[in-house]
């Protein structure tokens, strides 16, 4: 099963490269494990997947310890300041870093560790009340004060785009977001350098390859529905 689904991901995702004159290497699968047993994270790794999202610390931890091959480990979702400690040498990139107060606290737990630490921050681009995430025009002045944190590298952005029936309707979302990407890659700022894009889900996936995402964080597409 998890073959034939990453059979059907891969091939959209060439699609949408091909689509919007990109090259396959610009974007990355990342094949969000969370809830799914390690038997199913063998599985994808069996057939090629070596990035595996998932969203709670504990899951990160136990899944780091029995996973035998070496993987890279993606902390997608709200991040506990007091659970930093567990998994800042664990994860490759934590793509949820959305106040200065969570950063700061990285960024002393990867100097405990002697590690950096790549983030992403986290944009609730549309708006939603019940998402998390920093509003668009609180990006940049983040960015300028987490910039100063020496174990930590910033590495771009990340969004949640809502639920939404047709994807086309996040078109705007995905954009929006590129277009604050640029921003702040044009300015320079010391210590940020920006070249990640982390949007798209199961639903949406191919439109936010259309419009920039250079990481998609592909679930159910792969692993099939979560209870
Ligand atoms: C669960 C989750 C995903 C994957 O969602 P699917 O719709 O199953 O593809 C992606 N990103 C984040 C932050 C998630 O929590």
């Amino acid at each position: 099963m998890i073959k034939e689904n990453l059979a059907y991901v891969e091939e959209q995702i060439t699609k949408a490269c091909e689509r919007s004159g990109r090259n396959r290497e610009e974007v990355t699968l990342i094949a969000v494990s969370k809830t799914k047993p390690v038997s199913l994270v063998d599985e994808a790794i069996d057939n090629g997947i070596r990035e595996f999202g998932e969203n709670k610390v504990q899951e990160i931890m136990d899944k780091y310890d029995t996973v035998k091959a070496p993987v890279n480990w993606h902390m997608i979702g709200h991040l506990q300041r007091n659970k930093v400690k567990y998994i800042v040498d664990k994860v490759c990139l934590i793509h949820s870093v959305d106040s200065y107060r969570l950063a700061e606290m990285i960024d002393q737990e990867a100097a405990k560790k002697g590690v950096k630490c790549d983030i992403l921050i986290e944009v609730n681009i549309a708006k939603e009340d019940t998402k998390y995430g920093v509003m668009e025009d609180e990006v940049i002045p983040l960015i300028e004060q987490i910039s100063k944190l020496t174990n930590i590298r910033i590495k771009g952005l990340m969004t949640i785009a809502p639920f939404v029936e047709y994807s086309e309707k996040n078109r705007v979302h995905f954009r929006n977001l590129r277009n604050l990407y640029v921003d702040i890659k044009t300015k320079n700022i010391d210590n940020v350098d920006m070249k990640i894009l982390s949007m798209g889900m199961t639903n949406d996936y191919v439109v936010a390859i259309e419009e920039g995402a250079t990481m998609v964080r592909v679930g159910t597409g792969i692993f099939g529905q979560r209870n």
